[in-house]
């Protein structure tokens, strides 16, 4: 087997992500294969070519070098993948006529591309010609990246001497349609006082991990699940023990998406310990989609948890909405947006519908929104931002997303969220405590994150939270027990 051969190996399943998104059935991966690339290399250039239906496509590129081994091994397989990507993508485009708004991006972030176009001295505009000439991307698409790409640039900048911090809260009131999160219902809240005890070890551990790996916290965010979904006095402890044990971050966020359990004690809560931003997410503001998506609240009492929340001071509060909700017309969406400028929020995410296939709607086999339609209610989304003074400030892109489209994250100027940035673009540590947390340590050098998960299981987690720990020690920590490093 040739070195092309063998970083192609593996590579199937990002090929089906790229059939699909013009549309042909999972079955061309089926015995005998519709789609088989054809690979050489010469010692100074790869060569890929696919044919079907009498159609070629070749495609060919220099193979990348390094002085460094590991470095060079990693962009030469990085090159090879997508070059064989790109000529099956020319292959599809020239067999279906289908123009897809992100052209041949599949499986990497398009502002990293951006932002690496720029890193290499291309001005914006030189970097829109490039990802559109490269990649296929809409030039309205490759416009946006370098919008997002100037608002990142504000930010201040990541490095290996920060760290983030995530604490993960897994229970909701009720499990919404869509979701394919490890969060489980609370129900009588049995576990709530188990998991909590576990939790506080954990994050007792990791703010000593903190310290002893010499770095700064510097965004720090309490998800889930759904944190505020714990009772008042649950919930004031988590916020305590979080800003004393790790206090002084540039940014706190706590995500209360679920209106329906917020309280004017909680908000207080947060308040108190000094957390300014929040999230509260109707994703829609009409009652009859609510319901069917498994919300379990209305859309007034959004509007009531906004108020609250304004009576109790809390400065930033995040919408999220969903485009393309089960039912949903474009004049729904209308009417969400609409509702939305009137809650006047400092930062809104417009979602694309996404079904994962651990969620209820794969298991009910529903199926995906018209594309053409979500992509206008995502348009819609973008102009209500732009309306509001927002600016696009992060986008990111799911597999099984309607119309392969995104999701982008707006914010009023100096409410960009820096933890939002740094999860996708993957450019800063990530210390993560809670079922389901996953740290990560970035090696920027060689383009490459070590991964250190917590089990996602609420009850594996109570029994294996000192494995737990140790594993982000071995992640973060030169010599923990004196048996060598990472
Ligand atoms: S609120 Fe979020 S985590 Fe909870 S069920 Fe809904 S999508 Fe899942």
């Amino acid at each position: 087997m040739t070195e092309l051969e063998t970083y192609l190996e593996t590579i199937e399943p990002e090929l089906r992500v790229m059939t699909r998104l013009f549309g042909f059935p999972e079955s061309v991966w089926e015995e005998p294969k519709r789609f088989v690339p054809q690979a050489e290399e010469d010692g100074s250039a790869y060569r890929i070519t696919f044919r079907s239906e009498g159609r070629t496509a070749v495609c060919s590129a220099p193979v990348p070098d390094d002085p460094d081994e590991r470095i060079r091994t990693l962009h030469r397989k990085r090159a090879a993948r997508r070059l064989c990507k790109q000529t099956l993508y020319d292959l599809c485009k020239e067999l279906t006529g289908i123009q897809p708004p992100w052209g041949s991006m599949t499986g990497v972030r398009p502002t990293h591309l951006m932002l690496e176009a720029l890193a290499a001295g291309l001005s914006p505009e030189e970097a829109v010609r490039k990802l559109t000439e490269e990649f296929d991307v809409t030039p309205e698409r490759a416009e946006l990246l370098a919008e997002i790409a100037g608002e990142q640039r504000k930010l201040p900048p990541p490095g290996d001497r920060w760290m983030d911090v995530y604490i993960g809260i897994p229970f909701c009131t009720t499990r919404c349609a869509y979701c394919s999160f490890s969060s489980g219902e609370i129900g009588d809240g049995s576990l709530v006082a188990p998991y909590m005890s576990s939790l506080e070890r954990e994050m007792r551990a990791c703010a000593g991990i903190l310290r002893e790996s010499g770095r700064t916290i510097r965004a720090l965010y309490i998800g889930g699940g759904t944190p505020t979904a714990l009772p008042e006095d649950a919930f004031a402890a988590l916020l305590e023990n979080t800003v004393t044990l790790f206090p002084g971050a540039m940014e706190y966020t706590v995500e209360a998406g679920r209106p329906d359990t917020l309280t004017r004690g909680k908000l207080r809560a947060i308040r108190e310990a000094g957390i300014r931003r929040i999230s509260i997410n109707p994703q829609t503001m009409n009652d009859r989609t609510l319901e069917a998506i498994g919300r379990a609240h209305t859309a007034q009492q959004v509007r009531d948890a906004y108020a609250l929340a304004r009576e109790e001071q809390i400065p930033h509060i995040n919408m999220d909405v969903i485009a393309g909700l089960p039912g949903e017309t474009e004049k729904d969406f209308a009417y969400t947006m609409e509702e939305a400028q009137k809650l006047h929020p400092e930062s809104l995410t417009v979602h694309t519908l996404a079904i994962k296939r651990s969620s209820r709607m794969s298991l009910e086999n529903h199926p995906l929104p018209d594309g053409g339609m979500t992509a206008n209610m995502v348009e819609m989304g973008r102009e209500t931002a732009r309306e509001m003074g927002m600016k696009p400030y992060y986008l990111y892109r799911q597999k099984y997303m309607a119309g392969n489209l995104e999701n982008t994250g707006y914010a009023l100027p100096g409410h960009a969220c820096l933890y939002n940035v740094d999860i996708m673009e993957e450019t800063s540590h990530i210390l993560a405590m809670g079922a389901g947390g996953i740290s990560k340590r970035i090696w920027p050098e060689e383009g490459h994150i070590t991964r250190a998960p917590n089990v996602s299981n609420l009850r594996d987690y109570l029994t294996r939270t000192d494995e737990m720990i140790r594993r982000k020690e071995e992640l973060f920590l030169p010599d923990p027990a004196g048996q060598g490093g990472n």
